[in-house]
């Protein structure tokens, strides 16, 4: 059994035998087996003391969390409702609005922004009976792939605390493997949902564009930003995904419907095989690993094997728009989206006044840029930058557009390729958890998303899951993507993954 040093398991389940999941809490408490608020308690002090060393969390919300927990036990008893998610924690990434707390993206620039009101994902899950822990470090605005880019401090990887635990919702991934919260939200845009659980050895999903109601979700790149859950198993995965998905009518991007979890010609609950199952393999992207990631290549393998050895029918795909023009069209699409999402931090409505503005001698446009020369890190200045110069009256053709183009035929190579298979699988990073300082040079931090991009570029489901871990025990992801809409594809698949080869023949967990 892999552990790491947060999390052991045998040790939680003398502690308190029932705090090992989401699906688990909710039960007990519905069943006043234990209370809303006892749970709280333990999660509040565990995570505390956790993050003394993870800084996992950018700060706790300890009050309204007592006060959440202590409204659930009252509704149980008193009014003997029932709740999906009873009493369980959550770890919110500190880019979500929740109301009268504080939402910084970890940038300067909204430290000390309150939230005047509450996301549609928070809401849906505190109706759930969820309890809010805190607020979960992130690189700033998003932007990131280990959370270095936080202005505040760094998150550590619970499998190796001199390694990031990737990014952008670092905090959330890490929180979720030493067990300081069952389940976290995260958002993602080109990965950030699956590329640190794929680092922290967690499973996270970024569900079809539109399922999810980005209100209340801090803008990055509006055409791929997605909020997702990370957990611990598929079944409190998909738990939380069926409180925080469906139509929201304050998000125009909302689709109007509600995500289906089942469909009988395909979902079979106790699945004893995958006869007759095609699965697309993203060959080009598992060569690049076998060159220079020999052990997630064979890694990548070794799944591989056991999925045929039950009956699945693999089948390569090429996928060479995904591999050889994803990188470069998010970082054209992503910028340039980000530069005039940003452009209303300007220190007057959003993004904290300097102290020092005397508000007589200064012009306002000075003002502007100080603040957002002070507010903003590195990294968010440089996407400002690539941002506003690929929509540049004379470069908008040659670059945004073009990378338009490029898009549609990425979205079009996946359409065929999704006329072959069910679900497509590739290794979800062909890198594990670096560490700190180690990739300095942005295009080296860049290269980090070449696995989980094309999904966003798509509008499409992907989630990531361990696989097994490197010859340093780190944890190795693997990344299952479906056409739109068929997260219960996914979700069927990734449980028979995770009973049949996870649990049975590797011991993980
Ligand atoms: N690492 C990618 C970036 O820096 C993706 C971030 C994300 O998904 N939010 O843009």
């Amino acid at each position: 059994m892999s552990e790491n040093k947060f999390d052991q398991p045998k040790k939680r389940m003398q502690d308190n035998f029932y705090l090992n999941s989401a699906s688990e809490i909710s039960r007990l408490v519905n069943q006043q087996k234990v209370s809303a608020l006892e749970v709280t308690k333990y999660f509040l002090a565990r995570a505390k003391e956790l993050n003394k060393e993870l800084q996992a969390f950018n700060f706790f919300t300890e009050e309204l969390a007592l006060e959440q927990a202590e409204k659930v036990d009252q509704a149980i008893q008193k009014e003997q409702k029932q709740f999906k998610l009873a009493g369980v924690p959550v770890g919110i990434k500190d880019n979500l609005c929740v109301k009268s707390v504080r939402a910084t993206c970890s940038s300067r620039i909204l430290e000390n922004f309150i939230s005047p009101y509450e996301s549609t994902v928070t809401s849906r899950l505190w109706e759930a009976g969820a309890i809010c822990l805190g607020k979960t470090n992130l690189d700033e605005f998003a932007m990131g792939s280990s959370t270095e880019n936080s202005a505040f401090q760094k998150t550590k990887n619970p499998w190796d605390q001199s390694r990031v635990p990737g990014g952008s919702s670092g905090g959330s991934a890490s929180a979720v493997a030493a067990k300081m919260v069952p389940i976290a939200l995260g958002s993602d845009t080109g990965g950030s949902i699956r590329q640190p659980a794929s680092f922290c050895g967690v499973i996270g999903m970024k569900p079809t564009y539109g399922t999810v109601s980005r209100f209340g979700l801090i803008a990055f790149a509006s055409s791929l930003d997605q909020v997702g859950p990370l957990a611990n198993s598929i079944e409190d995965l998909q738990l939380t995904l069926s409180v925080i998905s469906g139509h929201d009518p304050k998000d125009s991007t909302s689709l109007p419907l509600k995500l289906n979890f089942y469909d009988k010609r395909f979902y079979s609950k106790e699945r004893q095989n995958l006869r007759g199952l095609k699965l697309g393999i993203f060959s080009s992207l598992v060569r690049e690993a076998e060159k220079n990631s020999p052990e997630i290549f064979a890694c990548f393998q070794k799944s591989l094997e056991f999925l045929r050895s039950q009956g699945a029918e693999l089948i390569e795909l090429e996928l060479k728009y995904s591999k050889e023009y994803a990188l470069d069209v998010y970082y054209i699409i992503a910028p340039a989206e980000a530069s005039s999402n940003l452009s209303r931090y300007d220190g007057i409505r959003y993004g904290v006044p300097r102290k020092e503005h005397s508000g007589e001698n200064e012009l306002l446009l000075d003002f502007y840029k100080k603040t957002r020369q002070e507010g903003f890190g590195k990294e968010v200045k440089r996407r400002i930058m690539i941002g506003t110069h690929v929509l540049s009256s004379g470069y908008y053709d040659a670059y945004y557009k073009k990378a338009q183009d490029f898009r549609q035929l990425i979205r079009e190579e996946f359409k065929e390729a999704f006329d072959q298979v069910e679900l497509i699988l590739s290794p979800t990073s062909l890198l594990t958890a670096f560490q700190f300082g180690e990739r300095e040079d942005p295009l080296s931090m860049y290269l980090c998303d070449l696995a989980t991009i094309p999904a966003n570029l798509a509008e499409l489901p992907a989630l990531s899951i361990n696989s097994g871990f490197d010859s340093k025990n780190l944890p190795i992801g693997l990344q299952i993507i479906s056409k739109k809409l068929q997260e219960y594809k996914i979700l069927d698949f990734a449980r028979f993954y995770e009973k049949s080869y996870l649990l049975a023949e590797q011991g993980v967990y």
